[in-house]
This record gives C-alpha cells, sequence and structure tokens, in this order.
C-alpha cells in the first residue's frame, strides 16, 4: 500500500467545505478591497528564493524542496509567495502600471520541516501584496484586509501584534545593541541563536525555546531605536488602526522570519490552537524588487495559513456545515425508463437543477436508500408501467407529500421542484 508523503495531506469530502469556505473568504474580502488574483509557478528558480527569501533564513537554508532540472538548472517548490509574485510583478511589467497595485493569491507551498499539529510539508497560504505606496495608510489598508478575512471567518480568540523593525538606516545601530545585549548571556541560548547571533540576530528574538525567550523578554525594544521617519511611520500606523477600530498589542518580539521586512511587521496569533498559534504573518518590505532585480518598487504583504485556520474552527466560527443536497433523484427500473430519466435529468441540469439518476444498476430498494444518502428534496420513480401511462410517483423528501408527475411536462415538474 502506497501512503501520501510524510507531512502532507489529503482533504476529504465533509472537510473540504470548510476550505471553500475560506477560500470564499478571501476571495470576497479582496474583491471589496480591489486585490486581484496572481497565479503564478509551484516551482522557481532556487536564486529567487535565496535572493528574495534570504540565504540566513531557516526557510532556504534547511526547508526548502530543491531539485536539479535535466539541464542543470536548480529549482524549488516555493516555500512561499512574495518572492515569486514580486518576480511576476518585475517580469511582466506591472511594477509600471499605475500604483498602488495589489494583489492576492491562495497556494499550496513546501517547505521540509518536521510535521506535527499546525506544521506540514505541504501547506495552504492565502496571501495579499500591496506595491507601490509606502504611507501608513497603505500598511492599515492591508492589515484590516486580513482582519476582515479573518472577522468574516468568525473564529474567535485572535488577537493582532504589530511591531516596526525600522530600517536600513536605524536598524544596523539597534542589531549592535542586541548582539552586545546577547552576547553576554551566549552561552545560555540554545545552539540554533547562538549561530544567529552572527548570521541573524533578531531572530533570536522569536525562538520558540523557553530559555531563549526568557532572556529575549529583557532585551532591547526595537521601538526603542527607531529613526524619525520609522518612528513617525509606526505613529501613523497606530492612528489608522485605533481609527479603524482595530485592536492590536504592539509585540517588540514580533520580528518575523524573512529577510525581506522593513518597518511594520505584524501576526494575528490564535489562542486556541497550541503552539504553531501564528495564522497570518506579514510585513512591509521595502527593498525586495530592486533586491531580485527589479525597479525601486515597495511593498507591503501577508500569508494567511489555511491550515491553522481550519483547525481554530474547530472550536468555533460562522461556518455551519450545510449538508449537499440534490434538487431531484430519479430511481429507475428497466432500461427504457434509464433512458426516460437520463433525459429528464439531462433538460433539469441546463435549467440550473441538480438533478441524479442510477447509474450504478441497483434495484429499485437500493435506489431510494442511495436517494437518502444524497440527501435527495425530492424524487420520482419511473418504470415500463410509468412509461406508458406518462404518469410518475413524485415525492417530496422534505415533508414526504406524494403528488403525480407529467413525464412529456417538463414544466410542472419544475414546478413542483420549487
Ligand atoms: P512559523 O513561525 O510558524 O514557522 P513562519 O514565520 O515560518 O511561521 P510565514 O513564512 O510567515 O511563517 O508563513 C505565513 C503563515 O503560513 C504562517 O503564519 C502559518 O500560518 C503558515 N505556515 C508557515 N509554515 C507552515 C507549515 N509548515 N505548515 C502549516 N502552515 C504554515
Ligand atoms: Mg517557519
Amino acid at each position: 500500500m502506497i501512503q501520501k508523503p510524510r507531512g502532507t495531506m489529503d482533504i476529504l469530502p465533509g472537510e473540504s467545505e470548510k476550505w471553500q469556505f475560506i477560500e470564499n473568504a478571501a476571495r470576497n474580502v479582496c474583491k471589496k478591497r480591489g486585490f486581484n488574483e496572481i497565479r503564478f509557478p509551484t516551482f522557481e528558480e532556487t536564486q529567487l528564493f535565496q535572493r528574495g527569501v534570504g540565504n540566513t533564513t531557516d526557510v532556504v537554508q534547511k526547508e526548502m524542496y530543491t531539485f536539479i532540472d535535466r539541464d542543470g538548472t536548480s529549482y524549488s517548490l516555493r516555500p512561499e509567495g512574495t518572492a515569486s509574485v514580486s518576480r511576476a510583478v518585475i517580469e511582466n511589467g506591472l511594477a509600471y502600471d499605475t500604483m498602488p497595485l495589489k494583489l492576492f493569491y491562495i497556494i499550496n507551498c513546501f517547505r521540509h520541516e518536521r510535521p506535527q499539529a499546525g506544521r506540514y510539508r505541504e501547506f495552504y497560504q492565502f496571501g495579499a501584496e500591496l506595491f507601490g505606496a509606502t504611507t501608513p495608510s497603505a500598511d492599515v489598508e492591508l492589515i484590516a484586509l486580513a482582519n476582515d478575512f479573518l472577522k468574516t471567518l468568525g473564529i474567535t480568540g485572535i488577537k493582532l501584534h504589530v511591531n516596526s523593525i525600522g530600517c536600513p538606516s536605524c536598524r544596523p545601530a539597534y542589531k549592535n545593541a542586541l548582539v552586545k545585549y546577547f552576547s553576554s548571556k551566549s552561552n545560555e541560548l540554545c545552539e540554533t541563536c547562538q549561530n544567529r547571533l552572527n548570521t541573524n540576530p533578531l531572530r533570536i528574538l522569536d525562538c520558540k525555546s523557553p530559555v531563549c525567550s526568557k532572556i529575549a523578554f529583557d532585551a532591547p525594544k526595537t521601538t526603542d531605536h527607531l529613526c524619525p521617519e520609522c518612528s513617525a511611520h509606526f505613529e501613523g500606523l497606530k492612528a489608522r488602526l485605533d481609527a479603524c477600530q482595530i485592536e492590536y498589542t504592539v509585540d517588540p518580539h514580533i520580528v518575523r522570519g524573512l529577510d525581506y521586512y522593513t518597518r511594520t511587521v505584524f501576526e494575528f496569533i490564535s489562542e486556541n490552537i497550541g503552539a504553531q498559534s501564528t495564522v497570518c504573518g506579514g510585513g512591509r518590505y521595502d527593498g525586495l524588487v530592486e533586491q531580485i532585480g527589479g525597479p525601486a518598487l515597495s511593498g507591503i504583504g501577508f500569508a494567511a495559513g489555511i491550515n491553522r485556520l481550519v483547525l481554530s474552527m474547530e472550536n468555533g466560527s460562522k461556518y455551519n456545515q450545510k449538508k449537499n443536497s440534490v434538487d431531484l433523484y430519479i430511481a429507475t427500473l428497466g432500461e427504457a425508463a434509464s433512458v426516460k430519466a437520463t433525459e429528464i435529468c439531462s433538460e433539469l441540469l441546463k435549467k440550473g437543477y441538480s438533478a441524479e439518476t442510477d447509474i450504478v444498476g441497483r434495484s429499485l430498494k437500493a435506489q431510494m436508500k442511495y436517494a437518502n444518502k444524497i440527501n435527495a428534496k425530492n424524487t420520482l420513480i419511473i418504470g415500463d408501467g410509468e412509461l406508458e401511462s406518462g404518469k410518475a410517483q413524485f415525492r417530496n423528501m422534505e415533508n414526504g407529500e406524494q403528488s403525480e408527475a407529467l413525464l412529456s411536462d417538463l414544466e410542472k415538474l419544475e414546478n413542483l421542484l420549487k
């Protein structure tokens, strides 16, 4: 028996409806705010992610699915969407369109991680990116989109955490302060964080190990080291979040894992799903487009993890499971009746109804059992006698009422279905 790869999942009927509910909510909120869908390849040249996501990140160093193609090119399955979207924006000349450019996507992503609840090797993201606007209003537009989306799902216990990690002009000084602080305690840090001290000290702030997070608690805060421009930007952001009545906490430990972030970073964190609790993360990445060979074009984006949202829905949401149902099921006896039923179903489907008839060759009794199983709202039974008389028994399965249907009069049959 061949099984699915570790860390992947089959999403079966009964469960897939929850995913559709989330995806529909994403599409609806994007439409309202003028975000349009972009689709892009599942794999890209590895160097796009090395340059776009960053060589010092866990994602690029340890988690990518990389393969060498027949012509020797190194490709990787996308571990996230932002680098690909930025590549597509440059390659298709969208960077020269009217700004802002507002895009969204719903994609599968691949990361070679240790599978556990809320962490998979193939997982799904709903993401949005906003290019060509550097104001705090743009940040709030995007955060509000994520907030609308989560509110539409009606999942409770999700909190917004925001922070500013400064820009290339104020971050070096902050990094120095941070390295100084952590160096004095470096032998207590976990092994990964001891390395991070040299490569990516900001990441120590969001290390999940209890010892590191305890040490990080008293570390210098980014918000105390912002340059006047970054500080004004952050104040502008908070004022507008207040204006939209979006609740938030300023959290100096939000730094985000990927290298490309500047100024605003944020996460929506769920209280109900255990350790893998960030359901949506994002931030501003003003240098990214240039870094991968494009023009100077600012951007801000987020990605929400759909798997984790499905997990949090188990603790209450606006999703209520409606059973799929069929307007009419036609049970048949004999070849001629089956042909007639096929004809009626085909006509009803053209008119927009849902209709099914037996295609397995079941007995009449088994067909009626099946009609119940698929939640048929109405049934019609056709045999040789009905064909001869042109009349058949129609039954409303919800209230049990029976009536006579004329097989030659489709309009009357439609009236019964209404
Ligand atoms: P984490 O700290 O949980 O590893 P991350 O910082 O690596 O998250 P991002 O790259 O920001 O995550 O991805 C955005 C969102 O995608 C996350 O907030 C999370 O909801 C989801 N996500 C990331 N990695 C996985 C995974 N392996 N399995 C399921 N969902 C994931
Ligand atoms: Mg991660």
